[in-house]
């Protein structure tokens, strides 16, 4: 017997500390951690004691005997990870919080964004700092959480359970809301400065990158953000419209927002009715005619963006067939070298099993299908008033100069008929007013979290980065749990030190300056209230909550006014 670790965990490693035999892999502090798709317990060593269900933030953990039916694989997924990385000791290096100067506290820092990352770095904070530290969180929206609110699918209801782990923070006296407000418009940099030690930009990576083809700007061509944000119920993405009434979508990228639109758009309406999806897409998609979904790949199986845990996930979808043509699972001659090796990556070699064994199905003509194509490059987005369809070159898998497999275009092209395009292929964060920003990599530069001037290097006093605007766009939600850490370590040690200028203005002014500048600014109350509505909305119908995203009223129910039914 041993415990086993599935398809939502999130890597945020809350089980690793409280293992007592120590089994529990990447720990954080790995160079594997990085690359990982998720942790793995070794099922020789666990005793079953049950202490990481404890405390995983999303219900990831289950005894083997308990695992779900489409959990199957897990067991093995586990195991195989210990046969490439043999369980060692792990050196862990005890963090010492340094210690705060007591003439200067407390310490105050602003936090811009309030999705994982922001709220990682918040929670560091407290917890190293506790009563020592004031913490002012700032957000654009009326609502907290970011890409766990307005990108994790909510068919994933577990992962959003994640907001579950900061809810101690967020309501920590220490800690404030400043919700509705937005750094650049209504503060700048330098106030926040005035009033904080020091400031930590953690707001993420919401725009996509683009194709660069003809014919991408076409009606029905779409952006990842513009239709997850759409169907979550991001109020500045809301009114948008869809048109689901062609028979196929084709989605071009391959990664795990990808693979989440593709579930989207083919899952059962009744089962979407039992999530928080928004009220307006789950009409639209009740009407929606797409029977085909089919998902582009630049590279091959060996290569695709996506990780295990969601590929194999696409194969327990109900009344929908996972196709893969037989060609295009067969594996290069490089992509075989590597993949036949005996200390080939267990997770490289899964990912070309399952593409494998979904080429093995056959389709029920009743169901709708998620097609995975592969070595497909888009050259065009095809229609004159709208899209019309996708033209597509073939690739083929060459070795650029470091060696690793890259993507060439044979003269084999192709066509597919397609009503809607959505472009799932990678996110990047935009420059951040007062903020130096590289835009080759769209991150703020920094140190491992300290912001540093691009041109002379130095460490610009006060500023840090935690999270995808520190990183780029990379890492599941719980690797932000480590990234902002390291920040929060970096920033004690700088105000230890003395390095950090003592703000002039303290809580009860920027309080009063908040409001001169933005009078609907959301508190913790006003979320609590936005939350609660949402919530009472939710149980009428079934769902764990119906989302307003409408932000009047939003701020209206944060002030008091009766909220919808
Ligand atoms: Fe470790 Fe206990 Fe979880 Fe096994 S059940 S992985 S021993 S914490």
């Amino acid at each position: 017997m041993a415990h086993v670790i599935t398809q939502a965990c999130c890597s945020d490693a809350s089980c690793v500390e409280v293992c007592p035999v120590d089994c529990i892999r990447p720990t954080p502090d790995s160079p594997e951690y990085c690359t990982a798709e998720m942790l793995y317990i070794d099922p020789d060593t666990c005793i079953d004691c049950g202490a990481c269900v404890d405390v995983c933030p999303v219900d990831a953990i289950f005894p083997d005997d308990q695992l779900l039916p489409e959990h199957g694989r897990y067991p093995e997924i586990n195991g195989q990870y210990f046969k490439k990385h043999p369980l060692e000791p792990a050196e862990f290096e005890p963090s010492t919080a340094p210690t705060l100067p007591p003439d200067r506290l407390p310490l105050r820092v602003a936090v811009v964004g309030s999705g994982p990352a922001a709220c990682y770095a918040a929670t560091a904070l407290i917890d190293q700092a506790g009563r020592s530290v004031e913490v002012e969180m700032f957000e654009r929206l009326p609502t907290p959480w970011g890409l766990v609110r307005a990108g994790v699918a909510p068919d994933h209801p577990g992962t959003k359970a994640i907001t579950d782990v900061f809810r101690p923070t967020v309501s920590n006296p220490s800690f404030q809301f400043h919700l509705n407000v937005e750094i650049g418009e209504h503060l700048t940099h330098d106030e926040l400065l005035a009033h904080h030690h020091a400031v930590i930009y953690a707001v993420g990576a919401f725009h996509d990158r683009r194709l660069g083809v003809v014919g991408e700007d076409l009606p029905g061509s779409h952006s990842a953000t513009e239709f997850i944000a759409w169907y979550n119920g991001h109020p500045e993405f809301a009114d948008l419209e869809f048109d689901l009434s062609g028979e196929r979508a084709v989605i071009v990228g391959n990664g795990n927002v990808a693979l989440d639109m593709a579930r989207i758009l083919v899952s059962a309406p009744e089962e979407l009715a039992r999530t928080d999806i928004a009220d307006h897409a789950l009409a639209a998609l009740r009407k929606s005619n797409i029977q085909e979904v089919v998902v582009l790949g630049r590279r091959g199986p060996a290569q695709a963006a996506c990780t295990n845990p969601e590929l194999l996930a696409l194969g327990h979808l109900r009344s929908v067939d996972v196709l893969v043509d037989a060609a295009e699972a067969e594996l290069d001659e490089h992509s075989r070298a590597v993949t036949g090796r005996p200390d080939a990556d267990p997770s490289v070699v899964l990912k070309t099993e399952l593409v494998r064994e979904y080429a093995q199905r056959h389709a029920t003509p009743s169901n709708k299908r998620i097609v995975l194509r592969f070595l497909t490059s888009p050259t065009e987005v095809l229609g004159t008033d709208r899209v019309t369809g996708i033209a597509l070159a073939h690739n083929e898998i060459t070795l650029d100069s470091d060696g690793m497999p890259k993507p060439r275009a044979t003269e084999r092209t192709e066509t597919i008929n397609a009503g809607i395009v959505l472009r799932a292929i990678g996110s990047r964060s935009t420059p951040v007013p007062g903020m130096p920003f590289d835009t080759a990599r769209g991150t703020i530069p920094n140190r491992n979290g300290r912001v540093v001037d691009p041109e002379s290097g130095r460490a610009l006093p006060g500023a840090y980065a935690a999270g995808w605007i520190k990183r780029g766009p990379s890492g599941g939600i719980g690797s932000n749990k480590q990234c902002a850490s390291e920040t929060v370590a970096l920033l004690l040690e700088d105000f230890a030190a003395g390095r950090l200028d003592h703000p002039v203005r303290g809580r009860g002014d920027l309080n009063a300056l908040v409001h001169e500048r933005q009078p609907d600014v959301v508190n913790g109350l006003g979320w609590n209230a936005i939350d609660r509505a949402e919530r009472q909305r939710g149980r009428t119908s079934g769902q764990p909550r119906r989302k307003i995203t409408d932000v009047a009223t939003m701020i209206g129910i944060a002030q008091g006014v009766r909220p919808p039914r």
